[in-house]
């Protein structure tokens, strides 16, 4: 079978610590060109604009969108309307509404749309949603502390508003949270705590609950320092279940299990399925928490944060 053409968009920190290598690995992918808005001399054919390609560059079939959340949704519009299948980074897009549209597009021109979701291809979450499929859920509690200076430094579109702030890691955890909780849930109160001189959260409390009245309790804080935390912990009528490690860490009452990493190779071989199949994945659950956080959410303004 043919591989399929692929143009990575947006050449930033995810691009190359997981995009390129999950492409050069998969077979089922072909690196034809890449657009950035300088070029990134990476070998591939290179396009200043998503335009630019479109107009001049060698034919693609997919494109795969690393930029902001805020940029994403012109270029995934330009794209499905060539009829381009489309890799969206996480967030899908920067409103519930634009993300609903790429859905109709990607339907009317026959193009495959998926919003992935790498936390989800964390090695422990399948396992633990298994497990808790058979159990009855007493509480959970979501730890997301992580200190923004290591992980987003001078990220400036990820304090302006529809960059998500805090909930750019903490909607990872909600990513997880409505996978393996089977029963939906709601948020009931926020607090957003926001730096004076920034339009985004630093830090969140979160509570949510489902109809049994289940509590949920998210604390999501990215000024911390020292031991880093991406935890989920659930009670249940057969002991506890932790994920730490965004996942990646499975512990049951019977044991741990660490599983290999393979996020984006698994986000790579779900997106040539989909292909194949001209199917789309968009499951906007993740984002919806997050946009109601910011609708029922309270602020508090807290000093201001330099990088
Ligand atoms: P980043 O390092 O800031 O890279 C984003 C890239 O997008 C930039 O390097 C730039 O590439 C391009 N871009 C286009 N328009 C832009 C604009 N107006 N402002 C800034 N950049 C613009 O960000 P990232 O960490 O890779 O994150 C990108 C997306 O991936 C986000 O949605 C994020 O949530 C998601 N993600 C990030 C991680 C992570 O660990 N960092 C993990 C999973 C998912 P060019 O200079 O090439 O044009």
């Amino acid at each position: 079978m043919a591989a399929i053409r692929i143009a990575l968009v947006g050449i930033g920190k995810i691009a190359r610590d997981q995009h390129l290598p999950a492409i050069a690995a998969n077979p089922d992918f072909a690196l034809t060109a890449v657009v950035s808005r300088v070029d990134p001399g990476l070998g591939a054919p290179y396009f200043p604009s998503l335009e630019a390609l479109l107009a001049h560059g060698p034919v693609v079939d997919a494109v795969a969108l690393c930029t902001p959340p805020q940029v994403r949704y012109g270029l995934a519009a330009a794209a499905l309307a060539r009829g381009l299948h489309v890799f969206l980074e996480k967030p899908p897009g920067a409103t519930l509404a634009e993300v609903e549209l790429l859905r109709t597009k990607a339907e009317r021109h026959g193009a495959s749309l998926f919003a992935s979701w790498h936390s989800r291809h964390a090695a422990g979450v399948q396992g633990a949603k298994a497990w808790l499929a058979q159990r009855a859920i007493g509480s959970v509690r979501i730890i997301w502390r992580e200190d923004v200076r290591l992980w987003h430094p001078n990220q400036a579109w990820i304090w302006e508003a529809g960059g998500l702030g805090v909930f750019d890691p903490g909607i990872n955890a909600l990513s997880i949270a409505t996978e393996i909780l089977s029963r939906p849930f709601f948020l009931t109160k926020a607090t957003l705590f926001i730096p004076a001189n920034r339009e985004a959260p630093i830090a969140a409390d979160l509570a949510f609950t489902d109809h049994e009245s289940t509590p949920i309790v998210m604390d999501l804080d990215w000024r911390q320092t020292g031991p880093q935390s991406w935890d989920i912990i659930v009670e249940t009528d057969a002991g506890a279940l932790h994920l730490a490690k965004g996942g990646a860490v499975l512990t049951l009452p019977e044991g741990e299990q660490i599983g290999e990493d393979r996020e984006y190779p698994s986000l790579y071989a779900r997106f040539a399925a989909l292909v194949r199949a001209r199917e789309s994945e968009v499951d906007v659950a993740p984002l919806r928490h997050v946009a109601d956080a910011f609708l029922r959410g309270r602020r508090v303004t807290v000093d201001a944060f330099v990088d």
